[in-house]
Parts: C-alpha cells; structure tokens; sequence
C-alpha cells in the first residue's frame, strides 16, 4: 500500500469515527443527556472508534514474509510499501543467512 492510500485510509477512518461519533451524540441529545456528558460521550466514541479502524488499517498495510525453511521463525514485516519493495524483501526473507552449529 503505497502512502497516498494509507493517508486516504486514516483520513477516512477519522471521518468515519466523527460521523459515527455525532450520530451516537445527536441520539442521545434525544433523551436529555447534559452538553458535558454528550461531549464525553462522544469524545470516548470518537477514540473508540478511530483507534479499532486504525488498527485494522495498519494490520491490512502489513506485509510479512518468512523464511520457509522448517524451524526458522525468521520473518521481516513491512508497513507501507510498494511491490518492488515487497518482492526485494520477500528475496532478502528467503535467502537470508543462517546460523550454523
Ligand atoms: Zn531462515
């Protein structure tokens, strides 16, 4: 995922988190909900809310690549990156150096 993109995606999940947020808020101003209390709702509703789809954004972004050799847990993971990045990686992952006893 190149940066362009991963900056549209925040973007968007902030945007989602707000508007989610404020729906969650004018609902509640329904029953009478004092103005500090709405504002605390929908503050915590916002952080709860951009924090899960950051999270989900950063977990789809990830690439890892593992050496296939049996025992070896070697593995490079990479946030953000574009496909020749991805293919030198997944080469420097499976040729990289081994330990011998
Ligand atoms: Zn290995």
């Amino acid at each position: 995922m190149n940066d362009a993109r991963y900056r549209a995606l925040t973007a968007g999940a902030a945007v989602v988190s707000a508007a989610l947020a404020i729906v969650i808020g004018v609902q509640l101003s329904g029953y009478g909900v004092p103005v500090s209390l709405l504002l605390a709702c929908c503050l915590s509703c916002v952080a709860t809310f951009s924090s899960l789809l950051f999270r989900v954004i950063g977990a789809w972004s990830t690439t890892t690549h593992r050496c296939t050799r049996p025992g070896c847990d070697f593995r490079v993971s990479l946030t953000r990156t574009d496909s020749a990045d991805n293919r030198r990686w997944r080469e420097i992952a499976a040729h990289h150096p081994h330990r011998t006893h």
